[in-house]
């Protein structure tokens, strides 16, 4: 056997797309197929949205990259504009989700460093996580299976179970920084924390002079209907991680942070090549034209609320193929009764592009923008699927 040219770290479904437009994605071969996947909620928009596809080619005549030795203009307005609209003093932009957690770490850690703290160097996270497969992310996340193999892996992460605040407040030692979770864990199933978790964690945390860290990679950027996730609750975080859908499809990441937090990091104490360059800045600030306009979360709870309807007919039409729905405005997981790999490959046959998620989810993560036509047809699919996997 012959290794392939493109290393085989995935498996991959056997379909290529040549070009998409809104929530649709057409094959090589042809056919069509309704996104609701979005590139794991990274497609905000969908595809060619003309708006985004306008400010990136706009950008790309004039200047790709400069690096981060010069001011980036597009960074200092998507920075202000992430700073007027969330509780966060200033922004630090990286390219991947991954990326923008190590920078939190990073902070975390070196907060209390500043402060005088220096043995305060241990972070909370939770069971069940996902943060991301560098060696940080991979240390901070649940899964031993995505470690074997990586090890020594980095010290200083202790795990709680998440949505217990009990267990949380046993666990905070002298040593612990700060805390790390997913307000809806995402690759987890689509679990959302408790009511009152995250105000708990934030009242934990001011007791015992900790940081807290929301990882809203998939859940921020108005996929819950709402900018950040976090907005749902009553507390204010100290830093979020951004990544996903904050390009729309272009690879951006941020970590969004109150000033206190970011002295940890003065000029030369974090930095990356890539960060921010002005086209991933043009992207992500065309993503915000759209979704900040008022009115625009309204169409993602009307839809998220048409879909949640629908997959409730549909329960009740076809015992035996949905355990449970679950998650926030357009994130949503739908627990099934058959193996969620079996019904993700089902509804790709149907024509409707899904993810699969832990504790036997599928995830339906569509474009943001989409209409009832597109929900229709999604409900037809999952209709279809369930008559024909029901057990
Ligand atoms: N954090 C969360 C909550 C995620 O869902 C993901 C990706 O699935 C990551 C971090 C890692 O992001 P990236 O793949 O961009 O490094």
């Amino acid at each position: 056997e012959v290794i392939t040219p493109v290393m085989p770290t995935y498996a991959r479904a056997d379909l290529a797309f040549e070009k998409g437009e809104g929530p649709y994605l057409y094959a090589q071969d042809g056919r069509r197929f309704l996104d609701f996947g979005s590139g794991i909620a990274v497609n905000t928009l969908g595809h060619a949205h003309p708006h985004l596809v306008e400010a990136l080619t706009e950008q790309a005549k004039k200047v790709w990259h400069t690096s981060n030795l010069y001011r980036i203009p597009g960074q200092e307005k998507l920075a202000a504009r992430l700073v007027e609209n969330t509780f966060a003093d200033t922004v630090f932009f990286c390219n991947s989700g991954a990326e923008a957690n190590e920078a939190g770490i990073k902070m975390l850690r070196r907060y209390q460093y500043v402060s005088g703290h220096a043995e305060k160097n241990r972070i909370l996270v939770a069971t069940n996580a996902f943060h991301g497969r560098t060696l940080g992310t991979l240390t901070a996340g649940y899964s031993d299976k995505y470690r074997e193999g990586f090890g020594p892996m980095p010290d200083g992460f202790d795990r709680v179970a998440f949505g217990n605040l009990n267990e949380l407040r046993d666990a905070i030692t002298p040593e612990t920084a700060g805390i790390l979770v997913e307000p809806i864990q995402g690759e987890g199933g689509i679990c959302k924390a408790p009511e009152g978790y995250l105000e708990g964690l934030r009242k934990a945390a001011d007791e015992f002079g900790l940081l807290v860290m929301f990882d809203e990679v998939q859940t921020g950027v108005g996929r819950t209907g709402k900018l950040y996730a976090y907005e749902w609750s009553e507390m204010k975080p100290d830093l979020i991680s951004s990544a996903k859908g904050l390009g729309g499809g272009f690879p951006v990441g941020a970590l969004l942070a109150t000033e206190r937090a970011a002295q940890a990091l003065p000029a030369g104490m974090h930095g990356t090549t890539f960060g921010g360059n002005p086209l991933a800045m043009a992207a992500a600030n065309a993503v915000l034209d759209v979704i900040l306009k008022p009115g625009f979360m309204d169409n993602v709870l009307a839809m998220s609320q048409l879909i949640r309807d629908g997959l409730a007919a549909i329960a009740r039409k076809h015992p035996g193929f949905i355990a449970e729905v679950r998650g926030m405005g357009l994130l949503l997981g739908m627990k099934t009764v058959p193996t969620n790999v079996d019904v993700v490959a089902k509804l790709r046959e149907l024509g409707l592009l899904t993810v699969p998620a832990g504790d036997n989810v599928v995830r339906l993560l569509p474009p943001l923008n989409i209409t009832k036509t597109h929900v229709d047809e999604a409900l037809a699919a999952i209709d279809a699927a369930a008559a024909a996997l029901a057990q």
